[in-house]
């Protein structure tokens, strides 16, 4: 199989006087500034409802930037029927033509639009230009270039044969249409999800986050110019449960690619077991879901590196990715170089608009997460078994803007210990040296996830100590780095426990489960 060499696609600087930042500024100028529509997206045509809602910046909720459609259920049957329809074809063209699609999509990404949907996910999503970077113009070409790549290592696994029996193996698409549903933390995700079901020959109902649509929009504009036929992915907003309700209940439904919350991936789960004597196939179900992530430091870690590893690791992003540290383990000899590093680092990020790229930190994205977190926070506040020595403090008159806040607690099973809060929010716990083995325990026991968590320490014994004790507590384990940022091609991420099925996003082994192979063999 030749196809192109996957390679990363390399991070812009965005420092002043270069032309990206000058052209992502433009961008987001005018979409600050106009009123768009964002309707659904059926049978490769924009369908409008008449139904909509506005859409505001988190870090500008008062401005509305334009609005969107909500799908009623006749749309989602709709987007069920046209599917299947697009399938008749879709599901026989060469893979070749597909891969060239998706490639062809991955170079719009990284040129022409990449300032737009930079901008997009700025301004809907309030991510800071480097986050949006690494994300959305990235991340999202990554996936695309490498799945192609893994597609063909798939393709090219086949059985042995003798000079009588021929043996091969069709990867074929599943039966019926599949349902991606997105969410708002990471464009790149969202164009994954349904575009790598569409590349292995399925068809797609994508529900993207009610706080993603206008970088949802950007991505289905360029599916379309990259040549995706109608009906192959169609977009439908609206009534998640409405949504979820009409297509699990399809006979068609095959499939299930989910990022988001375990509450909403278990009860989609339990759905789809309900379902189960309706469908004409086991549909396949990979999730990746919520997080308590971790950092422990051994006491031979270097202070100033831990310090780094919580403060990117626990604030990027204001701490709403589902890899984000939000609980760590320091040990009391260098708790205080640590602490000192670390309120060092909080006090520099500086707090606003995305527009304004001095801004480390953005707005949270709506106002129940920042209502959850002030709640949380306002308890540390009162609680003696917690302490805020940084933070604390939120303000949504303009928008959701929520201090990064590092609360240490001396109860290492303390509320926001075991919590998935999903903002800035750290805690800390500091442990006694000679507890280490008891501490790398308490991190194993204290939560229900296995998403992503760190190790760092300059000891060889200690290193293997907890990659020994902590086998299940994190599907991406690092050591002697943050817990956030993997890299497709590099790191395949996912866990497993409350996270998710383990199901790496950006693997070959993903791919796997949107395929449904056919052995034929063949005798002379
Ligand atoms: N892949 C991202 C990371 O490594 C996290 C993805 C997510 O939040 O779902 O930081």
């Amino acid at each position: 199989f030749n196809v192109p060499i996957a390679v990363n696609e390399p991070v812009k600087s965005y420092a002043p006087g270069t032309p990206e930042r000058t052209a992502v500024l433009e961008a987001y100028k005018t979409m600050y500034n106009s009123k768009i529509e964002i309707p659904l997206y059926i049978n490769g045509k924009y369908v409008s409802t008449g139904n909509t809602k506005p859409i505001s910046p988190p870090h500008d909720h008062q401005h509305i930037v334009g609005s969107y459609h909500l799908a009623e259920k006749h749309h989602v049957e709709d987007a069920i029927a046209t599917a299947l329809e697009a399938r008749k074809k879709w599901s026989k063209i060469p893979w070749e033509q597909r891969a060239g699609i998706f490639l062809k999509a991955a170079e719009l990404v990284a040129g022409p639009y990449r300032a737009k949907i930079n901008a997009a996910t700025m301004m809907g999503q309030s991510k800071n230009i480097h986050q949006a970077e690494i994300d959305s113009a990235c991340e999202l070409v990554d996936f695309l270039r490498f799945n192609v790549q893994y597609m063909t290592d798939i393709y090219m696994e086949q059985p042995e044969s003798t000079s009588d029996a021929w043996n091969r193996v069709e990867y074929r698409p599943l039966e019926g249409f599949t349902y991606a549903v997105t969410p708002f933390n990471f464009t790149a995700i969202a164009g994954n999800l349904p575009s790598c079901m569409a590349l292995m020959g399925n068809v797609v109902v994508w529900k993207p986050s009610d706080s993603q649509v206008y970088s949802a929009k950007v991505i289905m504009d360029i599916f379309e110019e990259a040549g995706v036929p109608p009906g192959v992915i169609n977009v439908v907003f609206g009534d998640p449960e409405m949504i979820s309700n009409t297509v699990l209940s399809s006979p068609d439904f095959s499939g299930l690619h989910f990022t988001g919350s375990t509450f909403v991936f278990k009860e989609l789960w339990k759905q789809i077991g309900n379902n189960i004597h309706n469908y004409k196939t086991y549909p396949r179900i990979v999730g990746e879901t919520g997080g308590k992530d971790f950092i422990i430091a051994h006491n031979s870690a270097v202070p100033k590196q831990v310090s780094t590893a919580l403060s990117r690791g626990a604030f990027e992003f204001q701490g709403q990715k589902c890899s984000a540290a939000s609980r760590a383990y320091i040990p009391k000899s260098i708790w205080g170089d640590v602490k000192k590093y670390l309120l060092e680092d909080v006090k520099s990020f500086k707090i606003g608009s995305p527009e304004d790229m001095d801004n480390f930190i953005t707005a949270v994205i709506h106002e129940g997460s920042f209502d959850k977190l002030a709640k949380y926070i306002d308890a540390a506040k009162n609680d003696n078994e917690a302490e805020i020595i940084a933070g604390g403090n939120y303000d949504k008159s303009k928008g959701y803007f929520v201090e990064p806040t590092v609360i240490v607690t001396q109860d290492p099973k303390y509320t926001t210990m075991c919590t998935e809060l999903f903002g800035p929010v750290l805690t800390i716990y500091v442990y006694e040296d000679d507890a280490y083995a008891e501490t790398l325990k308490l991190v194993d026991e204290t939560s229900d996830y296995g998403l992503t968590g760190a190790i760092l320490s300059t000891d060889r014994y200690a290193i293997t100590e907890a990659t020994d004790a902590l086998q299940n507590s994190a599907g991406n384990f690092y050591i002697n780095d943050k817990c956030t940022g993997a890299v497709v091609g590099q790191q395949p991420f996912g866990g497993a426990r409350a996270s998710g099925t383990n199901d790496k996003a950006g693997s070959a082994q993903n791919l796997m489960r949107w395929v449904s192979p056919r052995l034929i063999k063949e005798t002379f």
